[in-house]
C-alpha cells in the first residue's frame, strides 16, 4: 500500500510528462490492499507497474492509443496482465504509446506524446522517450512506477529503453503469450518488461512468460528461474561483434559505447569474435513490407462496429460509407500510410515482388543467425540504437523514412523471431543515456540477462 501510494502521488505530480493515458488509482489500492493480505502472493506481490495501452485490460480503457478505439473496454484481460496480477502485481494505470505501436518517437498518439525526462545538457528542448513504448519508458525512467510492459514489434522495447537510461527486453518469439495485446504485426509482435535493472527484468519476464493454449504461437516450453541465472559468471562465453551494424557514418561516440562494452565483456572473461551477418543490410526494407502487411490485415477489425469509435453517418449512407468515415476519423496517418503499403505489397500484382520477396529476406536474416550461432557464439552485441533520444518534433516535416531508420539495430531479431535486450551503457557528450543491445539464442533468455547483468 505503501508502494503505490508512493507511485500514485508522484504519477500525480508527472501529469507533464504524458506517461499515463488512463490511471486506475482506486483499482491500484485495491490491488495494494489485496496483496499486503495476501502472505502467498509471488515475486510481484505488491510491486507497482504500468501497463502499455496495447494491453487488454478488462473493464479498464484500452485504446492502443488510437482514436478508433475510443470507448473500448474489453471485457477480458489479457494473459500477460492475468498473469502479473495472479503474482500479485498492482495497475498504476495505462500507458502512452505510438498508436497501435506503429512509430519510434510516441508521437503518433491520439493523446499526444510522453517526454523523456532526461534533458540534452543545459537545453530545455523537449525529447522524445522514444516509441512506441514511449509511455513505459518515461514512467519507469521517471519512478512513477517500478517496472511496465511493453510490446516490441520492431525495437519498441528496446529503442525506448535505450532513450531513457532503463532495462527492457524482447524474449524470443513465442515466449510470452500474446493473446488479449492488440495485434501489430503477429509473426514479430512480442510483449516483454521494461524495468530500472537485469534483475527486475528477469523477475517480471518470469512472471510474464509462459504458455498459452489461447495463442497458437506460444510456445509449450517450461519457463526457467531467470532471476537464478543472474550469476554475474560470463567467462568463457563467445560474444559476436558482427561487421555489418558498423554502419557508415555512425556517431563517434556509439562506436565508442560499443568498443567500451566489448571490453568490459572481454574483462569480465568473455572470448570476443568478428562475425558477419551478411544480410543485415536488407532487415529494415523487409521489415517495412512485412510489418505493414500484418498490420493492414490486422486492422481491418476496424470496422465501426465491433470495436470503439464509429463516425456519424448522414441519410442515405450505407456500409461502405460507415467502414470509410469511421477508418478515416479513427486512424492517425501513419497507421493509414502502414495500411496502404500493407494493402499495395500485399495486392495481387505485387505480391511475389515486395511480400514473398521480404519473406525470403527474411528466412536469410534468420539463417544468418542460425550460422553464427551454430559456430559458437553465445550472443551478439551491438549499439541499440544509432543515437541518444532526438527532440520532440525534429521529424515532424522529415520523410517517414527517417524515422523508420531508428529500427536498424533492433528490427533483426523479430524477423529471427530472437530475444533481445537493451541496457543502459553510458551517456552521449551531453549528458543523455545510450543503451547496447545483446541478442541471444532462442529460448536462452537466462544466459542473455546474464550477460547482460555483466554490463550493467
Ligand atoms: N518503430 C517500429 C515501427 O514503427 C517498431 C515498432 C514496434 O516495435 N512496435 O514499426
Amino acid at each position: 500500500v505503501e508502494l503505490t501510494q508512493a507511485c500514485l502521488s508522484e504519477i500525480e505530480k508527472a501529469d507533464a510528462l504524458g506517461a499515463f493515458v488512463h490511471k486506475t488509482p482506486e483499482l491500484a489500492m485495491d490491488m495494494a490492499k489485496a496483496a499486503d493480505a495476501n502472505k502467498a502472493g509471488g515475486d510481484l506481490n505488491g510491486i507497482p507497474l504500468g501497463i502499455k495501452d496495447l494491453f487488454c485490460t478488462k473493464g479498464v480503457p484500452s485504446q492502443a492509443a488510437s482514436g478508433i478505439l475510443e470507448g473500448f473496454k474489453p471485457e477480458y484481460e489479457s494473459t500477460v496482465t492475468t498473469q502479473l496480477f495472479a503474482d500479485g502485481a498492482v495497475m498504476l494505470g495505462k500507458l502512452n504509446m505510438d498508436e497501435f505501436a506503429m512509430g519510434s518517437s510516441n508521437e503518433t498518439s491520439v493523446y499526444g506524446n510522453a517526454v523523456n525526462p532526461w534533458k540534452r545538457g543545459n537545453d530545455d528542448a523537449q525529447l522524445t522517450p522514444g516509441g512506441s513504448s514511449g509511455g513505459s519508458a518515461t514512467a519507469v525512467a521517471a519512478d512513477l512506477c517500478l517496472g511496465a510492459t511493453g510490446t516490441d514489434t520492431g525495437g519498441s522495447i528496446r529503442q525506448p529503453a535505450a532513450f531513457t537510461g532503463i532495462t527492457g527486453i524482447k524474449p524470443t518469439y513465442g515466449r510470452v503469450s500474446r493473446w488479449g495485446v492488440v495485434a501489430f504485426a503477429s509473426s514479430l509482435d512480442q510483449a516483454g518488461p521494461m524495468t530500472k535493472d537485469v534483475r527486475d527484468s528477469a523477475i517480471m519476464l518470469k512472471a510474464m512468460s509462459g504458455h498459452d493454449p489461447k495463442d497458437s504461437t506460444s510456445a509449450d516450453l517450461a519457463v526457467p528461474d531467470f532471476e537464478a541465472a543472474l550469476t554475474g559468471d560470463i567467462r568463457g562465453k563467445t560474444i559476436g561483434i558482427p561487421k555489418e551494424y558498423r554502419m557508415d557514418g555512425m556517431p563517434e561516440e556509439i562506436s565508442k559505447l560499443w568498443e567500451d562494452g566489448t571490453t568490459m565483456l572481454k574483462d569480465a572473461g568473455a572470448v570476443i569474435k568478428d562475425i558477419s551477418l551478411p544480410h543485415t543490410q536488407y532487415a529494415l526494407p523487409a521489415y517495412y513490407v512485412i510489418a505493414p502487411a500484418e498490420a493492414s490485415s490486422n486492422l481491418a477489425r476496424y470496422d465501426g462496429v465491433r470495436f470503439g469509435h464509429r463516425a456519424t453517418l448522414d441519410a442515405g449512407d450505407g456500409i461502405t460509407e460507415m467502414y470509410e468515415k469511421t477508418r478515416a476519423e479513427g486512424f492517425g496517418n501513419e497507421v493509414k500510410r502502414r495500411v496502404m503499403i500493407g494493402t499495395y505489397v500485399l495486392s495481387a500484382g505485387f505480391y511475389d515482388a515486395y511480400y514473398n520477396r521480404a519473406r525470403k529476406v527474411r528466412a536469410l536474416i534468420k539463417r544468418d543467425f542460425e550460422n553464427v550461432f551454430a559456430d559458437g557464439v553465445d550472443a551478439i552485441l551491438t549499439p541499440a540504437t544509432p543515437s541518444s533520444a532526438f527532440e520532440l518534433g525534429a521529424m515532424k516535416d522529415a520523410d517517414p523514412v527517417q524515422m523508420y531508420l531508428n529500427d536498424v539495430f533492433t528490427v533483426t531479431t523479430n524477423l529471427a523471431g530472437l530475444p533481445g535486450i537493451a541496457v543502459p551503457a553510458g551517456l552521449d557528450k551531453n549528458g543523455l543515456p545510450l543503451g547496447l543491445q545483446l541478442i541471444g539464442r532462442p529460448w536462452e533468455e537466462g544466459d542473455l540477462l546474464n550477460t547482460a547483468y555483466a554490463l550493467e
